[in-house]
């Protein structure tokens, strides 16, 4: 049985408390929201923090609520449950919804928040294993080792985004608004992830999620999300793909396509608009632009071995699952 390290939990009953408590911890401290991430991560021994500062009473972090402009607003502490099934989620950002339901499975989707989603650990097939394992590897770049196992002679980690909302939320134009001691910013979702496996976030120390807010879609507003796992639960995605399109007057007007557990961060496919834009549904030529996107991520997608599953395999996968994301988005009119 692999047991928990010692440490402390503390349990603010407010927003500042916690951003006290972190203040006053430093880096032996470490947020946990549903803890779905983080406790299989310290039973591994990826994280050793004397303090866990836990946000399970924060209350204010757990309502859903859309603004006077029609900003879709979920506080960080809101569960993967909850979000898949809120009526305004569902109706304002399909996509979302549709990967906060796809997350593992349904005791995980309970426990596990929003937050803790937008901020899961990158993984990978060398990382996210014992300690035991990880030693008799000789370690790796992401802790401990000074190799890595995926890249040979490589410099940076590329351990995988997993996380299922990142790239709906990509898709959305979402931002994050993200809470410190001495103020407050609100960072795009774009902008927040960077392509190092060991750290791929802009979070800064000290820093709190407190909500994910995504802003008004277009009256014509399609989104789906895919996801390539080898069962239909409780898996972490092997592909994750979340499409956007928006139709007026029976014509797409514009159009998005994000990926994940490709590399360390979520990734935009390039071009997707333009080859859709224009195109009217139910004739060939809208088929024949969603043709082309697919082999355009297979061109600008490749997966690489560092998350389970054949890479070729999932490279195959890749216009299969941009051509059925799209469809789907088409499709939840
Ligand atoms: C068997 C299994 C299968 C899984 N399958 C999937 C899957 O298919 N797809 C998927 O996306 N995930 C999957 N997960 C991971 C996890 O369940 C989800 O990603 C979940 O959303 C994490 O949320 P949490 O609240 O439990 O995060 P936690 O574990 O509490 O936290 C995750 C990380 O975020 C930080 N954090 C959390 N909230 C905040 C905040 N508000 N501000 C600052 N830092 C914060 C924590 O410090 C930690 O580093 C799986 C986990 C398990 C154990
Ligand atoms: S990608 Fe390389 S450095 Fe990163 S966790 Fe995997 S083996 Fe380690």
């Amino acid at each position: 049985m692999l047991r928990l390290p010692r440490f402390d939990v503390q349990e603010p009953a407010s927003v500042a408390e916690a951003l006290e408590a972190l203040a006053r911890h430093g880096d032996r401290a470490k947020v946990i929201a549903g803890g779905t991430d983080l406790l299989p991560n310290l039973k591994h021994r990826l994280a050793a923090p004397a303090v866990l500062v836990s946000l399970a009473r924060l209350d204010e972090l757990k309502a859903v609520r859309v603004e006077a402009d029609g900003t879709l607003v979920l506080g960080a502490m809101v569960s993967l449950d909850a979000a898949g099934a809120h009526a305004e989620v569902l109706r304002r950002a399909p996509a979302l919804a549709l990967a906060a339901r796809q997350v593992s499975g349904p005791q995980l989707r309970r426990m596990g928040t929003v937050g803790g989603n937008v901020l899961l650990d990158t993984r990978c097939r060398y990382i996210n294993q014992t300690h035991f394992w990880r030693k008799a590897l000789g370690f790796c770049l992401k802790k401990d080792g000074t190799v890595c196992h995926v890249v040979s002679g490589g410099s940076r980690c590329v351990a995988a985004a997993s996380n299922d909302t990142a790239p709906a939320l990509l898709t959305l134009g979402a931002s994050l608004s993200l809470r410190r001691a001495d103020g407050e910013r609100t960072v795009k979702v774009e902008d927040f992830f960077h392509a190092d496996g060991t750290a791929n976030t802009r979070l800064a120390p000290g820093e709190l999620l407190v909500a994910v807010r995504v802003p008004a879609q277009r009256a014509g507003h399609r989104g789906a999300y895919v996801k390539l796992r080898s069962r239909e639960s409780i898996d972490f995605p092997q592909l994750g793909v979340a499409a956007r399109v928006d139709v007026e007057g029976g014509a797409v007007v514009d159009a998005d396509v994000a990926l994940v557990a490709l590399q360390a961060r979520p990734v935009r496919l390039k071009g997707v608009a333009d080859l859709l834009r224009g195109r009217r549904e139910g004739e060939a030529a809208l088929e024949t632009a969603i043709e082309q996107a697919g082999a355009r991520a297979y061109q600008q997608c490749h997966p690489m071995p560092n998350v389970p599953g054949d890479h070729e395999y999932r490279h195959e996968m890749v216009p299969v699952y941009v051509r059925r994301a799209l469809k789907a988005a088409l499709g939840s009119a």
